[in-house]
């Protein structure tokens, strides 16, 4: 072949590689499902897999909690649960320990309620210097009694409660075997990565699948973005803790857990070459009495995951894949993310509008950020303020039973990634905060423009 023919040979085949991918990436094509090796996800119930509902943070009397253990696995079950993980802090529930009924959280009435609904010797009791006191189940126990293969799963946890200087560091470990004890470090970040280190270490040497994430980063304004962005092996937060404390939604100097979220992921994606961070929402219930009512109660928030049975291995393994939803209400039936975009399916009730939004950064956005400044001009140690093409909103959509429950958002070729936000016009029956509505949260799927 002449050196021309070669040359005029390769410019007819880049030509036609170019027009291919071109017309592969045209905005609003409808593609297949099987085109974007690695990162397709399909979550719908099948034979093979379904949705399980859970709850990952719980407190009890094994630590600042006011019900015993029981009646809160109880309590969930109940209410269609599939899955519950205690973390208490910086305990598991496994020494023999015993406590005085009346100076305990739940107090008498806890006691009585306990007895009512579990006669028969389950409670052990005596008492000590005239005093009653109750022997707390341990996990062991727990588990015999409440785990129901396929319909009811305990797990065992810790919230891992550590902190720096004032800044409270809370992270949850999820089907710890061993307890953790805090770890502690000479900044917030290292905290973090500390105590991620020590879950994964325990992982490493046990073999057992243990998941670790990160817990309301804005109790106590704790937590900012770029010291969650930049930790390794920890790739789960809560975007909503539903205890009254936490604020979620931020404030006039402080980022809600939504934009924490976006910055993290943008800073993740196109400068420190981390996985995206998925979010969770969790109860951290801690008052089980009088509900509802203004305190940190459970039933709030959970996650949907899809799984092929209900075990710790096979829930983690789903959580890891971003094979989940996080809720705080909205129920969804399928979520579909691959080349074309990601398209979402909701389990519409009547008479409710459910305004989707999917959320993203694009290639080329702008990095730059300033610090927020008190009143006299000095910097705030918290997260820095940074342009609008960080999470941004690239798609909208109300959808209710009649006009259909289904939407797809088509990927343009930029974005770095893309989630979506699902809030319904129906407010939370027991919110964290006053005048939440209920919400769901799908996961960011990597975009076109995300390297791979
Ligand atoms: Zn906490
Ligand atoms: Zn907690």
């Amino acid at each position: 072949m002449t050196r021309s023919r070669r040359f005029s040979l390769a410019c007819i085949l880049t030509i036609l590689i170019t027009c291919a991918t071109l017309w592969m990436s045209r905005p609003g094509m409808e593609t297949g499902l099987a085109t974007f090796g690695g990162s397709q996800r399909i979550l719908a119930a099948d034979a093979e897999q379904r949705w399980y509902r859970g709850n990952l943070h719980t407190h009890s009397l094994w630590s600042d909690g006011d019900d015993y253990p029981e009646m809160i696995a109880l309590w969930y079950r109940e209410r269609n649960y599939d899955f519950l993980c205690y973390t208490d802090h910086n305990v598991l529930q496994r020494s023999e320990r015993w406590i005085d009924v009346e100076k305990s959280a739940g107090h008498r009435a806890a006691y009585d309620k306990l007895k009512l609904l579990f006669p028969l010797n389950w409670v052990q009791e005596r008492t000590t210097n005239g005093r009653l006191e109750v022997r707390l189940k341990t996990f062991g126990e727990l588990s015999e009694r409440f785990d129901e293969g396929g319909k009811f799963l305990l797990i065992q946890g810790e919230e891992i409660t550590d902190k720096f200087q004032k800044k409270p560091v809370h992270m949850n470990a999820t089907n710890l075997q061993e307890q953790i004890p805090p770890h502690g470090g000479n900044s917030v970040y290292e905290v973090i990565q500390n105590n991620t280190n020590a879950v994964i270490a325990q992982r490493e040497r046990t073999g057992k699948p243990i998941f670790v994430h990160l817990n309301h980063p804005n109790f106590v304004w704790g937590i900012t973005a770029e010291d969650l962005a930049r930790v390794r092996g920890e790739n789960f937060f809560e975007v909503y803790n539903g205890h009254i404390g936490v604020n979620n939604a931020g404030d006039s100097i402080h980022a809600s857990t939504e934009r924490l979220w976006d910055i993290i992921l943008s800073k993740r994606l196109s400068e420190l070459d981390l996985p995206l961070m998925y979010g969770l929402a969790t109860d951290d219930g801690h008052n089980y009495h009088h509900i509802p009512s203004r305190k940190s109660e459970p039933g709030r928030g959970w996650v949907m995951v899809l799984a092929r049975d209900l075990t710790p291995k096979a829930l983690i393994e789903s959580l890891e894949q971003g094979l989940f939803y996080a809720s705080s209400g909205v129920f969804l039936e399928r979520v579909v993310s691959d080349a074309s975009g990601l398209e979402l399916e909701i389990r519409a009730e009547p008479d409710v509008e459910y305004t989707v939004e999917f959320v993203g950064t694009r290639l080329g956005f702008d990095p730059t950020s300033t610090p927020v400044l008190d009143k006299n001009g000095n910097e705030l140690d918290v997260t820095r303020q940074y342009s609008a093409d960080i999470g941004k909103v690239l798609a909208k959509a109300v959808l209710n039973q009649s006009k259909g429950s289904k939407v797809s958002y088509h990927f343009q070729g930029n974005e770095l990634y893309v989630r979506a936000r699902i809030t319904s016009s129906k407010q939370h029956p027991n919110p964290s905060k006053v005048g939440d509505f209920q919400q769901a949260w799908i996961q960011p799927a990597l975009g076109p423009a995300a390297k791979r």
